[in-house]
């Protein structure tokens, strides 16, 4: 299995950032990933040199995936999130680093909080242009969506050849809506199995979990994002079921269920969750 140092790290996503390593499809990757900081509360001896203390969510990579080309969608088959403690929590004046033991985080004397891992930040290269790894959208980035997590695949629209692929920003555990602007901060190790969708089912990201179906959109407002989840869900429902948009919005209305990722991005992330069996023949 490859493993992917965290020395190498961007903050923005673009096509002009060079490969560090090209994985073939099917092939699995241990990507090593900073906290959302850069290691800056920790005071790790081993911080790159390139850290920008004016920029945070450092992402490692970018990988590319051969053969990926624009219009395939890149599935990211997250086989594990491993994090390495201490976590950092911030509100406020408040400042804490959490000692990880068997599973959760010491946050006080007698207060524990399960991990649940998850990672906040990936994303692959837009067509154009740069996107900073503070912001989510279609090419996925700064989503923060409890999802994305072991057990679940991501499919990522590829727009450069390529892909590009980064991750970063892992959380020890956030609550949907990561209301205090962070989860659990922490450095971690992600394993990850990379494969190519010729036909993607939709031109933004998804995930694949269980039986379900999970369509992300992030706009500028909360109210955004979400009628953009229900509209391009409703429309990719229709496609697949042959059923009307206004039949399609209805089982969303009794069956999607639309969740709240985060609402202190730059842009704002929600996510639907469908039964797969809406969408997948
Ligand atoms: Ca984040
Ligand atoms: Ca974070």
């Amino acid at each position: 299995m490859r493993r992917i140092s965290k020395r190498s790290i961007i903050y923005s996503f673009s096509r002009e950032n060079p490969p560090v390593e090209t994985l073939q499809p099917g092939e699995t990757v241990l990507a090593e990933t900073w906290d959302a900081f850069g290691g800056k509360y920790f005071g790790d001896k081993e911080r790159p040199v390139q850290f920008d203390p004016d920029r945070s969510n450092p992402a490692t990579g970018p990988i590319e995936i051969a053969g990926a080309a624009p219009g395939m969608g890149l599935a990211v088959e997250i086989l594990n999130v491993v994090p390495i403690g201490p976590g950092y929590l911030r509100h406020g004046a408040i400042e804490k680093l959490l000692p990880l033991e068997a599973g959760r985080a010491q946050f006080s004397e007698d207060i524990f909080i399960p991990l649940r891992p998850h990672i906040g930040v990936i994303g692959v290269a837009p067509a154009e242009g740069e996107i900073g790894c503070m912001y989510p959208g279609l090419h996925g980035g700064n989503m923060d969506t409890n999802d994305i997590c072991a057990g679940s695949t991501l499919v990522l629209p590829v727009q450069v050849e390529g892909a590009l692929l980064a991750m970063g920003d892992i959380h020890g555990r956030m609550a949907d809506g990561e209301s205090s602007g962070m989860g659990i901060e922490l450095c971690a190790e992600v394993t990850l199995r990379v494969s190519l969708v010729a036909s993607p089912l939709h031109a933004g990201p998804y995930i694949l979990r269980g039986d379900a179906f999970i369509l992300i959109a992030s706009a500028e407002t909360l109210d955004d994002a979400a009628w953009s989840a229900v509209e391009q869900a409703a429309l990719l429902i229709a496609a697949r079921k042959g059923v009307s948009y206004d039949e399609a919005r209805l089982l969303i209305s009794t069956m999607g269920e639309l969740r709240i990722s985060q609402i202190v991005n730059p842009l704002k992330t929600v996510r639907v969750e469908l039964p797969k069996s809406l969408v997948l023949a």
